[in-house]
Parts: C-alpha cells; structure tokens; sequence
C-alpha cells in the first residue's frame, strides 16, 4: 500500500510553476472471456516485457513494440491497480490540482471495470468493494481526507456531476437525463447547468451513481442509446477554504470512460452505416486530432483543434491544459486476428498521447464573485435535490 500522508495547506504561489508533464499512460490487460476462447488464435504473438513497461507484438515477419508508464498484467486486481495509478493523485486533487483519469480502448476491453467497476452497468448495486474501479476508491479515500485536513480553519465541499456524451450532446445523468449546454466561460468550456449536489459520506456518492447509472440504462429508450458509443464522465470539483486567511481554491476530478475506440478503426463500413460510425464517433477522432496537433506542437502558436468536438471542449484541460491526466488503455489479452487489430490501434492512439504535456498548475485564488456563484449553485442545488 501506498499510505496517503497528511499534507499541509498548501499555498498555491509555491506550486505555480510552467512545469511541464507528459500525459502518463498506463496499459491494462484483462483475462480473456469465455467467447474470446473459442476463436481462432492469429500467428501474431503478445506479450508483455520483463522491464513491466513494453508491450511486444510479434509476427514470423516483424516485431512491434510499445512502451508506457507501466503495463498490468490481466491477473491485476482493482485494490493494487488503484492503488499504482490513482492513489496517489488524491492529494494533488486535494492540493488544488485539477486531475484527469480517461479510459481508452475498444468495447469489452475492460474501461467500466476499471473506472467505476464490476456491477455498475448492471442492475446490481454496486456493493461488492473488492469489485470496485477507481472511482469509487477515489472517492472513499478522498472524503476520508477531507475529514481528516477538516477543522475549524479549513473547510471543504467535494460535488459531484456525472454527465453522458451521446453523439455530440450532453446528458445530465443525475438530473433525469436533462440535455445540457456547453459554454465558453473564463476557465475553458463547461457545462454550466449540469448538477453538481454535494457529497458527505460514500452513501451519498452511491446514491447519485446509482440513480445516473439507472437513467442511462433504462431511461429514455427512446433515444435508443447504446452505451458502448457514448462517452461517460464523472466530474467531482473540491472547494477549499481556508477561513483565517480567506483564501479559497477550486479543484476538479476527471473521471472519463470513453465510448468503445474500435469503430476508429473499422473501415469496412459504408453509407449510411458509414455516416453513423463518423458521427458516433466525432469526438474520438478530435481526441486523435487534438492528440496530433499537440504532438507537433513546437511553438505556442500552433493551432490545437478543441473546437472540433464537444469531448474535446470539455476535456480541454485534460489534453494540453493544466490538468494531471492519466490515461488508462484498456485491452483484451487475446491473440485473435480481429481483437488484435484492435488492440493495435488502441495502443497506437495511447503511445501517441504520451507525446502531450500539459502544465498542472494550483488553481488560481477564486475570486469573491467566483467564490458567491459556488455557493449559490449550492443553494439552488439543494431545492432541486428535494427530488430525490
Ligand atoms: P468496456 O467498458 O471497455 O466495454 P467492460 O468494463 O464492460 O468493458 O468489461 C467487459 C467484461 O470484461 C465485463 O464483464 C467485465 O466485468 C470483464 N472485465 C473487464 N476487465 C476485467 C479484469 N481486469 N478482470 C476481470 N474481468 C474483467
Ligand atoms: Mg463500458
């Protein structure tokens, strides 16, 4: 285990620096399923390297390889995953970072395993704690430090929205679905109206899982959802004050499992078909796009397309801003012909975002203005909460 030690209050001049840092990657095999045992295998090989960070294909022909922060075999279990690759951002969260957690890959490659765990796509509540992706570890271990960093000095509201990206528009999952705006404001696009209800204990937390959980799956079937092509992303923001010196600092929590990466690569499909995939899909090619542009990015004036999608408007801090991002590529160990193919795009796609820097940086000082809407969303939070 890696223990979480108790930290200062600390003060945001002495972290904001232009430090630049790499997007960590981290790649997560799963053990292969019980459909993926009857295919047929490729002649290709896959396998992981003694040093724990190189991923190799090989062929009679040629051999590929790939290299990341660290590569998880598929006997890997949720508790040491965390504990690797999340943990130890729950303080930066705390000390006003903002931290972005994204799962990339193909459907079935393991995303909602790892971001939010076993049971959450079922009707199942999520109950059993080894099952547990990161999600709900972050947030045990991040209100379990609030209570410890509280006291009469310094106080702390954690919220938390939980939002879906369905073909270019935003759904807000724990307000029954509602379709929301995404605006341009002072710190980068967001989406202003969504909820954001405070959270107390882990109950709480469950409860507004459970209830978006139910609204994307069962809700509206109308729209004909198919929730391997849409982008789910959980959003906790921190607000820090601290009540001597007035001085207050807003951080946010990206947690974001991206819609299935595969029809990326499929190139069979034609017409109408076609324009579905492209549409459907928008949003993860402007990812790749935006991914490119930064790659090339020499000089700050280079042209980084953010507009180009709603996911990358929201996720702008995450690729290039001021955010800590981890991105977890999710991969299925199978050697079928097919799977790999996709497994090869994936890891492809998570090497070239590796090349991104971002620049973390302590949230600025939130301004009394700032500081009275924080507040007054809280208000008008709370009357809709009656809801429930
Ligand atoms: P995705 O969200 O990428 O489409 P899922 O997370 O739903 O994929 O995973 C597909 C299936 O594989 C699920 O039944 C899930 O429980 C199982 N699974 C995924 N990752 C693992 C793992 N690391 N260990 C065991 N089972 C896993
Ligand atoms: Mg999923």
């Amino acid at each position: 285990l890696i223990p979480i030690t108790p930290t200062p209050f600390l003060k945001p001049s002495s972290l904001n620096n232009e430090r630049e840092e790499n997007i960590m990657v981290y790649c997560r095999f799963r053990p292969e399923i019980q459909s993926e045992k009857n295919l047929s295998s490729s002649e290709k090989k896959l396998t992981i390297g003694e040093d724990g960070r190189t991923i190799h294909i090989t062929s009679p022909q040629n051999s590929t390889a790939y290299r990341f922060s660290k590569v998880f075999q598929p006997t890997t279990t949720q508790e040491s995953f965390y504990n690797e690759v999340a943990r130890p951002l729950v303080d930066d969260v705390l000390n006003g970072f903002n931290v972005g957690i994204i799962a990339y890959g193909q459907t079935g490659a393991g995303k909602t395993y790892t971001q939010f765990g076993k049971d959450i796509g079922d009707e199942l509540p999520l109950t059993e704690q080894e099952g547990y992706g990161i999600t709900p570890r972050f947030i045990k271990d991040l209100l379990n430090r609030v209570n410890y960093l509280s006291s009469d000095r310094v106080r702390f509201t954690v919220r938390v929205s939980y939002l879906e990206l369905y073909r270019e528009k935003l759904y807000d999952l724990i307000n029954d679905k509602a379709e929301l705006d995404i605006r341009m404001s002072d710190n980068g696009f967001n989406a202003p109206d969504a909820s954001q209800p405070p959270i107390q204990s882990f109950a709480d937390f469950l409860h507004y899982i459970h209830n978006g959980e139910k609204n994307r799956s069962y809700g509206d079937n109308k729209k004909n959802m198919n929730s391997s092509r849409s982008h789910v992303l959980f959003i906790a923001t921190i607000l820090k004050e601290d009540l001597e010196n007035k001085d207050s600092f807003l951080s946010s929590l990206y947690i974001v499992d991206l819609a299935g990466s595969e029809s990326v690569s499929q190139t069979g499909a034609t017409g109408s078909r076609l324009d579905e995939t492209k549409s459907i899909n928008k949003s993860l090619f402007a990812l790749g796009g935006v991914i490119e542009d930064m790659a090339k990015k020499s000089k700050k004036s280079q042209h980084v397309r953010y507009r180009d999608s709603n996911l990358t408007k929201l996720l702008h801090s995450c690729f290039g801003g001021n955010s800590k991002t981890h991105l977890i590529v999710n991969c299925s160990s199978s050697n079928n012909e097919t799977v790999l193919r996709d497994t090869t795009q994936s890891l492809s796609f998570a090497e070239r975002t590796q090349s991104v820097k971002n620049k973390p940086q302590v949230n600025v000082e939130l301004s009394n203005h700032q500081l009275k809407q924080y507040i007054q969303g809280l208000k008008s939070e709370n009357s809709h909460l009656r809801k429930f």
